[in-house]
């Protein structure tokens, strides 16, 4: 029996990178695949493809998971067509840095909104589906960033501890209803996002981490499916960190 036989998840944010990586697992593990995206379309209608030619239930949504009505309506379609959502990942995140001195207010809002009220957004539109059902798996990427802090992020610092301390809210919240709620903190995981860094910076990142390597997005996804998995069972309120010892 693989470990989400029977589920049917909502991923945010997998067009691509750690959202793909998750969707390709989940599906691997017997799941359902439902996930979203904003601006990959081509990429979303790939993955879809690829699942689907798997033999895999799979659709992707454009849904813009930072705005609260779209949230709304995307769980709506989906319970209206699946039935049920028995896992969430909220997924969909941005960076927007730059040191403090220079960052505008919609550089804050954009990364606040897309990063932390997007997780509100989604969980508060999967609660009743998932207090019909009397269980739920709730996951919210974070990141170290989130428990450490970094220089030139602290939007995306602030919008990542706040995912924190809402994943133990909702599990202490939740919990009575057989809901569990945990994030994970993944540490430099090798993806688009990081891309787009320089390079040199990116090199003594990977010297100086335990396992001396960056993380790959399959090792953020073999976490996720854990979490979304009754394997998991008596785990809520917890961060799991999938960084390479990075950070202890
Ligand atoms: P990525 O490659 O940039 O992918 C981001 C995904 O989020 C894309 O699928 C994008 O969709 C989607 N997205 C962005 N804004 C959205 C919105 N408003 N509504 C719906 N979807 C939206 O990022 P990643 O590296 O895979 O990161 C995934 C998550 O892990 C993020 O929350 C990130 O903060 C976290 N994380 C990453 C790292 C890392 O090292 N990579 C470390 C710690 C935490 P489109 O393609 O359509 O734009």
């Amino acid at each position: 029996m693989k470990l989400l036989e029977n589920k049917i998840v909502l991923i945010t944010g997998a067009s691509r990178g750690i959202g793909k990586a998750i969707a390709q697992e989940c599906a691997n593990q017997g799941a359902t695949v439902l996930f979203t995206y904003l601006s990959s379309e081509e990429k979303a209608n790939a993955l879809a493809a690829e699942l689907s030619a798997a033999g895999v239930t799979a659709k992707g949504f454009r849904s813009d998971a930072s705005n609260f009505n779209e949230a709304q309506k995307l769980v709506e379609d989906i319970v209206a067509e699946f039935g049920t959502i028995d896992v969430l990942v909220n997924n969909a995140g941005i960076t927007r840095d730059t040191l403090l001195m220079r960052m505008t207010e919609e550089q804050w809002d954009e990364v606040i909104n897309t990063n932390l009220k997007s997780a509100f957004n989604l969980t508060k539109a999967v609660q009743q589906p998932m207090l019909r059902a009397r269980k739920g798996s709730i996951i919210n990427m974070s990141s170290v960033v989130g428990v450490k802090g970094n220089a030139g992020q602290s939007n995306y610092a602030a919008s990542k501890a706040g995912l924190i301390g809402f994943t133990k809210s909702i599990a202490a919240e939740l919990g009575s209803r057989n809901i569990r709620c945990n994030a994970i903190a993944p540490g430099f995981i090798e993806t688009e996002m990081t891309e787009v860094l320089d390079q040199t910076v990116v090199e003594s990142w990977r010297k100086s981490i335990p396992l001396k390597r960056g993380g790959q997005p399959i090792d953020v996804a073999n976490a996720t499916v854990f979490l979304a998995s009754d394997m998991s069972a008596y785990i809520t309120g917890q961060t799991i960190h999938v960084c390479g010892g990075m950070l202890m």
